[in-house]
């Protein structure tokens, strides 16, 4: 479900387009109110719904599964912590979902900058780049050797 402003709750403070990882959150030039330049490419990551600090940021479902009618609206709750969602059907039930705030400090997290260049030999192994430091562990978890694999 890709997101869409309320403008006139809006602000135009610009979290939403410093957090969107799409880069499709952009304020208008003329209101200064933010708007989603490509709902096609949303990720649905709902970055911008959960850092909006105007509950300005709403989802809407896509027809084929969620037809006109419903609602989704989605409530920051800074002081309690929480991310909480009221999910409401065309036949008038309603269902709630409440999630705490993610509580990683902002900026806290290193850039890719920050670790040393990957060589070409990390090219022949499973690992991803930075691999297992940056998820501080001393090692990725394998699987054992089984009946079903040996050859
Ligand atoms: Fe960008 Fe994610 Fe918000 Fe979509 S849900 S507009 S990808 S921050
Ligand atoms: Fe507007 Fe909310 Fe985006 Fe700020 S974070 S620009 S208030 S939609």
């Amino acid at each position: 479900m890709p997101t869409f402003v309320y403008m006139t709750r809006c602000d135009g403070c610009g979290e939403c387009v410093d957090i969107c990882p799409s880069d499709i959150m952009h304020i208008d030039r003329t209101y200064r109110r933010a708007y989603n330049i490509e709902p096609n490419f949303c990720w649905e990551c709902y970055s911008c719904v959960k850092a909006c600090p105007q509950h300005a940021i709403d989802v809407r479902g896509y027809a084929d599964f969620a037809p006109l009618g419903h609602s989704v609206r989605v409530l920051r709750e800074e002081e309690k912590g929480m991310i909480s969602w009221k999910i409401k059907y065309r036949d008038g039930r309603v269902k709630e979902f409440r999630f705490p705030i993610r509580t990683t400090p902002w900026g806290s997290i290193r850039p890719p900058a920050d670790y040393t260049v990957p060589d070409a030999a990390g090219l022949g192994t499973a690992l991803l780049a930075h691999e297992p430091e940056a998820l501080e562990v001393d090692a990725l978890p394998t699987l054992p050797p089984s009946r079903n694999n040996k050859v």
